[in-house]
């Protein structure tokens, strides 16, 4: 176990994480310059980790709840030691700017969430005590957690991941994004300064790495975020091992606004909620509903907020929107636009990028008078493009809210707390928010329904969720 918090300087980072083997270059999004170079990790890779991590785990294991969490809180002090430095790396290699809800942000938020999953009770469950006898419902550990992560909140997303596994007493196999390993590489070994030897490792390979983590018969449950499509294919690699699984998958988060909202007053959430990390977000705000007595007065409020927002080289201290991460999701942002404006929406603003400059810069956008069979509504864009969509009555929105066959979360904008709560039970999505969207909380327990996935994460229910249910009947 290494004591000191040493890695505190970008060079620092850079060096811990320097590809000793074969490597790639990763580019800067914004303007295409070389950030680092990435090692390029393969299944013989996995196969040395996973057999460190097995090794590892009866130890980490046998320290308990309270050491474990001991840990924890000093690997989020880490976290805070290096915290500029790898919020600089998260910016060059993510693109997202350091300021606004942005790299600074998720580099806290890695910190607050480490200690959150440190502080949490788990008793066991007294189920039965009478004069029969008595069962309480206790959780295990489960062994060893692979863990694979997407390129949106690389870091955040990994915590989310590793924190409670730990905290169970299991130990950890990372298989980040192809296009942020850095980012995850970085995180992990200021962690590791504050873990012990062994107990979470990286492998920063493709997806042939992710795919055989998910079938390992070494690998005792997956925790995947991602896209429904990997999902889908993580469940069917994990089929002949029975493996645990929590699959945090796509979503196409719808908003409603009741006729009673105030659109000035709603405006800046409305937007933060849709274009949070440059719209990356599973859970952000994907297709706005808005009542037509107040649709023209949201759509123009919007678009002043929008007007407002500078977008930029992360780190220029100024910006709060960014690039996209990389030309595949601009490509499909640019595609969807397109088609929105092939079917004759208006845009209100944006939709035109300049593609002679560096950088996947995709302008903030919005997308009035759309129907709601367009494919800007009905496919995931995950991008800084919002679809505004007019109804008439509730019913009618509740049901476009509920058409899609995803269900991450959604929201409901309304002066009227009860009225907005009354609509929210009858929307299908694992968490619905009134006046705000994606306020994502420790916890609170967060999960999909339909297909944006199963299993819960954060608060007690996520410890839950990395833990083996054992009952004990006496
Ligand atoms: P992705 O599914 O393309 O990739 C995610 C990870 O899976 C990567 O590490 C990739 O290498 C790996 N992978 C790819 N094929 C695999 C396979 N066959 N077996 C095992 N691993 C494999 O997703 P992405 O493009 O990186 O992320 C964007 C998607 O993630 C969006 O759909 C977004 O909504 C979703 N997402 C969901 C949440 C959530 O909490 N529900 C959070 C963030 C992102």
């Amino acid at each position: 176990m290494h004591t000191t918090e040493s890695l505190t300087s970008y060079q620092d980072l850079l060096g811990a994480i320097a590809a000793a083997g074969e490597s790639r270059d990763i580019l800067d999004p914004a303007t295409g310059e070389v950030v680092a170079a990435a090692p390029i990790h393969t299944v013989d890779d996995l196969e040395k980790s996973v057999a460190a991590a097995r090794a590892a785990q009866p130890s980490w294991a046998a320290l308990g709840h309270a050491e474990r969490s001991a840990f924890l809180f000093k690997a989020a002090d880490a976290v805070e030691a290096a915290a500029e430095a790898l919020a600089e790396l998260l910016s060059r290699e993510q693109g997202k700017p350091l300021n606004g809800p942005n790299a600074r942000f998720e580099v806290g938020a890695c910190a607050a969430w480490l200690r959150a999953t440190a502080s949490f009770e788990l008793e066991p469950e007294v189920l039965v005590d009478d004069e029969g006898g008595r069962a309480e419902l206790h959780y295990r550990p489960l062994g060893v957690v692979g863990a694979i992560g997407p390129w949106n909140w690389p870091m955040m997303i990994s915590v989310w991941q590793l924190a409670p596994a730990l905290r169970m007493g299991n130990t950890v196999v990372m298989k980040p994004s192809e296009y942020t390993p850095l980012s995850v590489l970085a995180l992990a070994a200021v962690l590791n300064q504050a873990l012990p030897a062994d107990v979470l490792h990286v492998v920063s390979g493709g997806r042939d790495v992710g795919e055989a983590l998910a079938g390992h018969p070494d690998i005792d449950k997956v925790m995947f975020t991602g896209s429904t499509a990997t999902g889908k294919a993580i469940i069917r690699s994990s089929a002949d091992t029975v493996k645990r699984l929590t699959l945090e998958l796509g979503g196409n988060d719808a908003g409603i606004v009741l006729p009673d909202a105030d659109p000035a007053a709603i405006a800046e959430d409305l937007f933060w909620g849709a274009f949070i990390n440059t719209g990356q977000t599973c859970a952000a705000l994907k297709r706005l509903y808005v009542h037509e007595d107040i649709y023209d007065a949201v759509v123009d409020a919007l678009a002043k907020v929008a007007a407002a927002m500078p977008m930029g080289v992360g780190l220029d201290e100024n910006n709060v929107l960014g690039p996209l991460q990389n030309k595949a999701q601009f490509q499909i942002v640019t595609d969807l636009v397109q088609a929105a404006k092939d079917a004759g929406a208006r845009i209100v603003t944006g939709g035109n990028p300049q593609t002679d400059q560096p950088g996947y810069f995709y302008p903030a956008t919005l997308v009035a008078d759309i129907d709601n069979d367009n494919p800007l509504v009905v496919q995931e864009q995950f991008g800084p493009a919002l679809p505004i969509i007019k109804y008439s009555s509730v019913d009618e929105a509740v049901e476009m809210a509920n058409g899609l066959d995803v269900g991450l979360g959604a929201s409901v904008w309304s002066a009227d707390k009860d009225a907005a709560l009354a609509v929210a039970a009858r929307i299908e999505a694992g968490t619905v928010w009134i006046n705000k969207h994606g306020a994502v909380d420790p916890r609170m327990p967060f999960g999909g329904a339909k297909q944006s996935g199963y299993g819960l994460e954060f608060g007690v229910e996520g410890l839950k969720g990395l833990g083996a249910p054992q009952v004990l009947s006496y």
